[in-house]
This record gives C-alpha cells, structure tokens and sequence, in this order.
C-alpha cells in the first residue's frame, strides 16, 4: 500500500474509553463494539471526510433511500492478536475485492483501497487494545456503505456512507450442525445477486431459515432457483464436501464468494487433495453419504471457520454424516488456520495483513 495518502485520515479520539467495562472472557457476538469507528461520506462523485470517530449513533433521513430501495452490503472480516501483541487481519485484500463487487452489482461507488484497507490499518491502531488475546477470541470487523439520498424515486442514490464498525468476539465453539435442504424457498438466481454480500440477502433468509428452525434443523442448505436439485450454501457459510478424496464445494454467481471457501480450496490443493469447484447436486450427496464415500462436510465462514455438519434432511429423511473425530481434512485446516491466523507459524501465503 502506498504511503502517500489522498485522503487524510482525521482522528477524533474518544475522551471516555469503555474498554475497562468489558469482560473479555465473556463476549457475546456483535453486542459490545470498540470506542471507534470509520465513517467516510460520498458526495458528488467523490469520497470525502474520512474520519475515525468515538462510535456512536449517525444521523439518518426517513427518506433515505437504503431504507427504502435497499442499496446496502457490508463485510466481515476478522483480526487477531499474536502472541507477541502484534495485530493482524486475515486475508481483508480479498474483502475489499468483494465489497467492490458487490458495489458494482447495486450500482454503488467503489470503495478505493486507501480508505478500506488503510482505514481498517488506522482504526485497529486506534482500538488496538480490543483486539482481544485470550486463546481463541478476535475482533471481528464489519465494514458496511449504505445510500444516504433522501428522496423517494427509485434510482441509484448519490449520497452513500461507508463505515467500519469493529467488536471483540469470543472463542467460537461450532457444535456440529443440521441442515435442512431447502426444495421450495430460493435464496439467489441466475443474474440475481447472490454473489454479492448485500443486507437483503439476509432478510429473505429469515422466514424459510425460521420454518426449518421449527422443523429442528439449525440451518438452511440452499439448492438452486430453476429445480431445487444442485447445492447452493448455507445461511451464512459457504459448504466444503469430501468425496473420497476430493475436497469439493459447489460453484457460481448465486453463491457468495467466502474468503474462508477460497483458503480452504488453496490449502487443500497444496495439501495434495484433488480440489473442484463445480456443480453438486442432492443426489450426489446423499448417495454418497448412503454409500460412504462422503467422509466430510462442512460450512466455511469467517465467524467460526470451520462448522461441521451432522446431519442432513431431505425430504423427511434424515441423513447422518460420519463422526466429527474422524475429519481428516477438515480438522486438519482449523488447526492449521487457528495457528497461522494467530501469529504461531510462518505464513507462506502471506495473507496476514500485519497492522
Ligand atoms: C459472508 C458469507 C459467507 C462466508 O464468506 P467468508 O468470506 O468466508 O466469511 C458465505 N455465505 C454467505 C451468504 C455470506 O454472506
């Protein structure tokens, strides 16, 4: 990243910090968000008054159009405290790639990487202390931009605020979860916008993810629009299947690109695993779960990694998968992604990006 910056990050410390008040060995997600936050605006075609700010509420129109019309996306991303103090974000070069698609997609600006990355850089130096250190927390970080115009026609506002929000997250302890294969609700369709991380993606979820709650399964596994026969995803994570041994997760725009998909298929292409992008459908799952040769399955996300998946229902009928002790590959790549994501071996990759 270059040095010379375009625009100049103002910072406004906080006069009354809160961290003494939190319990770091008692997080609750997304409840307790660190002293700052990034707020930059754009107006007239350019971004301007990129600040770093006391976190606190923002001002908003009843007429703006993110209310109304939906141009709104947001990131997650994650940073990490190394055993030596050092502050380290995982992979946010990716985000940032994402968060722009995902702009594009809504007809939204882009974000220019002097005020993504380096306001993620500046705003961790700020709240460095919330990086929390105890074994297996992080700071989670959620940049988001949204449309601001206040005016009611339908059009791409010209107003929008881009804002980086951080908060300290405990040890995530994934209990294997059910997924319920969804045959009648659709999540994205071809030429739709499942690629891209945008608010309504998640409002369409909750009534058919509330509907398989109730039915006892803890998510959705979403199948594609036309005939509900390929998988699609989970919820909130992409899925990893292991077919003999081939490290497989399904492919295409109605799917969200996740950073941790595309790490675990880089990790398992070195690792020597045969690694495939491509249509999966129902049947091959089940079959192969009937048959044995599906060993594992797993949903990738940045919030816990890697969550294993027990069971699978289909049609009424519920299917188990192996015992979670057994996963090679996929408890394999936790392991390996807890270490390198914590500081406590090399990174090859070089996707620590160090603050
Ligand atoms: C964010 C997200 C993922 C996971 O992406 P990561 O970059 O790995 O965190 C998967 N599916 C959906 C729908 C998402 O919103």
């Amino acid at each position: 990243m270059s040095e010379t910056n375009t625009y100049l990050i103002r910072v406004e410390p906080t006069k009354q910090s809160r961290l003494s008040q939190v319990d770091f060995n008692n997080l609750k997600f997304g409840q307790i968000m660190s002293d700052h936050m990034l707020v930059a605006n754009y107006e007239d075609g350019a971004w301007t008054d990129v600040s770093i700010v006391p976190y606190g509420d923002l001002t908003i129109s009843p007429s703006m159009s993110a209310l109304h019309y939906g141009q709104s996306i947001f990131e997650g991303v994650k940073g990490y405290k190394f055993p030596d103090g050092t502050v380290s974000i995982f992979r946010p070069d990716k985000n940032w790639e994402r968060f722009n698609k995902s702009a594009a997609r809504l007809q939204m600006p882009e974000v220019p990487e002097e005020i993504f990355m380096g306001g993620l850089k500046e705003l961790l130096q700020v709240d460095e202390a919330w990086v929390p250190s105890v074994e297996g927390t992080s700071l989670y970080i959620r940049p988001f931009m949204f449309a601001t115009e206040a005016a009611l026609g339908v059009h791409p506002s010209a107003s929008y605020k881009f804002v980086i929000i951080t908060c300290p997250v405990g040890a995530y302890y994934s209990k294997p979860i059910s997924l319920k294969v969804e045959t009648y609700y659709t999540r994205a369709a071809d030429g739709g916008v499942g690629f891209s991380k945008n608010a309504g993606n998640y409002a369409l979820s909750l009534y058919p993810t509330q509907l398989a709650n109730q039915e006892g399964y803890d998510q959705i596994m979403w199948t594609d629009a036309a005939e509900h026969k390929y998988i699609e995803e989970a919820g909130t994570a992409n899925l990893i299947f292991r077919i003999g041994d081939t490290i497989i997760t399904p492919h295409g725009d109605t799917i969200l690109h996740g950073v941790t998909r595309r790490t675990i298929m880089e990790l398992a292409e070195k690792w020597g695993f045969k690694a495939e992008q491509r249509k999966v459908s129902v049947q091959e799952l089940i079959d192969g779960i009937k048959n044995g040769s599906v060993s594992e399955a797993f949903a990738a996300g940045t919030a816990a990694t890697v969550t294993h998946i027990s069971k699978i229902g289909f049609e009424g009928q519920d299917y188990d998968l192996p015992p979670v002790e057994g996963r090679e590959f996929s408890n394999k790549v936790l392991d390996y992604l807890n270490q390198l994501r914590y500081g406590k071996i090399e990174d090859p990759f070089g996707w620590n990006f160090i603050v």
